[in-house]
């Protein structure tokens, strides 16, 4: 039978030692109970961090810790209260204790980085916790992280918004378009949302710091930013232009799918995702049956050509030929008939000067449309983000560490 010395040198916490052991073989649970070592007597206030020789009382706490083996092993804490000046009677603080939950700290931070890469659901399962458990858990790991990491400065800014249903309606997205992180979320997508960022969150250096911002033609973004930001460059980013195009290539495929008779619905039937491809992301097969729908109808053809066009526009540095480019682009449209793209085309006449700014100050593309994704594939694989911190930094720390860029690296 080990000893307890023998515990304490596999319990491996600092500073306390094992003085009673019991093992369940049965059911098995291991438990343990410790006490400070004689050498670590000092007590530090959790409100201050004062030190005190002398407790006011003590207490017993059970936490959870990392398992033994196929042993799942509590361990039985001593933890004192100090008599503070300035906070009144207060638990000591204990750094293998982040929380008043009952877990110590390893074992949360095992439980949250198994959540970096499984859902909270299968976490619950291999640790024998309720779901609900693993998110708090999960929830208080990252604000550790959060807290102790030093905040990337900001210098362009990216706006998006995402769809949440029909109940959740919409999310606005901030993030650092350098670092590719998430900054903030708020709910809806007004001028007073945005406002809520750049007025409350940020201060007048941050703000003055921020040189552009990507975000889309969506007018109350736009006011927020010329009233907060005055001096940074709105940029419409190729991301957000290319999702106007999209919709005015749906748009057309809509109309065409009704105004067709039989046959032609049947072909435009489940075309939706080929028409919004890129030719080049698709496979022969796939041009095959896109070209097959545009023998039978010109229209289709046009739309999708005008958009993969316009995908080019970015292919531009200088203003000038940006400008070129884009006016024969919408000369193209003349006698068409494609109202969809007339109205494009009048929006990016409106927004032309945003259009433009891509000339003038470099940003990175693709960023906002990965950020986007990210979150997206986190709604989509949990639910219980009813909590939008939770959802942020959930978001955040993939950024860092990079797990599942998928759409970034796409992207890039
Ligand atoms: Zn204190």
């Amino acid at each position: 039978m080990p000893t307890d010395n023998e515990f304490t040198r596999i319990l491996q916490w600092p500073g306390y030692r094992v003085y009673q052991h019991k093992i369940d073989e049965k059911n098995k649970i291991l438990e343990l109970w410790v006490r400070r070592k004689r050498g670590n007597r000092k007590l530090e206030c959790s409100g201050c961090g004062r030190k005190f020789d002398d407790a006011y009382d003590s207490n017993e706490r059970a936490v959870r810790d990392l398992p033994w083996s196929a042993f799942q092993t509590t361990v039985h804490i001593e933890v004192y209260r100090v008599k503070c000046a300035d906070c009144g009677v207060r638990i000591e603080k204990v750094p293998l204790l982040p929380s008043k939950a009952p877990f110590s700290k390893r074992f949360e931070d095992a439980v949250g980085e198994a959540c970096e890469s499984a859902s909270a659901r299968q976490v619950a399962r291999r640790f024998r916790l309720a779901e609900s458990t693993v998110r708090s858990i999960d929830l208080r790991y990252l604000e550790r992280w959060a807290g102790s990491r030093r905040r990337p400065a900001l210098h362009q800014m990216g706006v998006d918004e995402i769809y949440m249903g029909k109940k959740g309606k919409f999310l606005t997205v901030v993030c650092n378009l350098e670092t590719a992180e998430p900054l903030w979320f708020g709910r809806e997508r007004k001028k007073e949302t945005l406002n809520d960022f750049l007025g409350e969150e940020l201060s007048g250096r941050q703000r003055r710091g921020i040189e552009a911002v990507c975000v889309d033609m969506w007018k109350p973004y736009r006011l927020s930013i010329e009233q907060w930001l005055p001096q940074c460059r709105i940029v419409y980013d190729k991301f957000h232009v290319m999702q106007h195009a999209n919709r005015a290539v749906d748009e057309v495929r809509r109309a065409e799918f009704f105004r067709q008779g039989k046959r032609m619905r049947e072909l435009v039937k489940g075309k939706r995702w080929l028409l919004l491809s890129r030719w080049v992301n698709l496979t022969g097969g796939k041009r095959q049956e896109l070209n097959q729908l545009f023998a039978l109808n010109r229209k289709m053809l046009k739309a999708y050509l005008l958009k993969e066009s316009l995908d080019r526009l970015w292919t531009y540095h200088y203003e000038g030929a940006m400008l070129n480019y884009l006016e024969r682009w919408i000369d193209q449209l003349r006698w068409q008939r494609l109202e969809p793209f007339q109205n494009l085309a009048k929006m990016l006449l409106e927004h032309l000067d945003g259009i433009l700014n891509y000339c003038r100050t470099k940003v990175r593309l693709g960023v906002v449309e990965a950020v986007n994704g990210n979150i997206k594939s986190l709604l989509r694989r949990g639910r219980g983000y009813q909590n939008l911190r939770y959802l942020l930094l959930k978001a955040q720390r993939m950024a860092a560490t990079r797990t599942e860029f998928v759409v970034f690296t796409k992207a890039a």
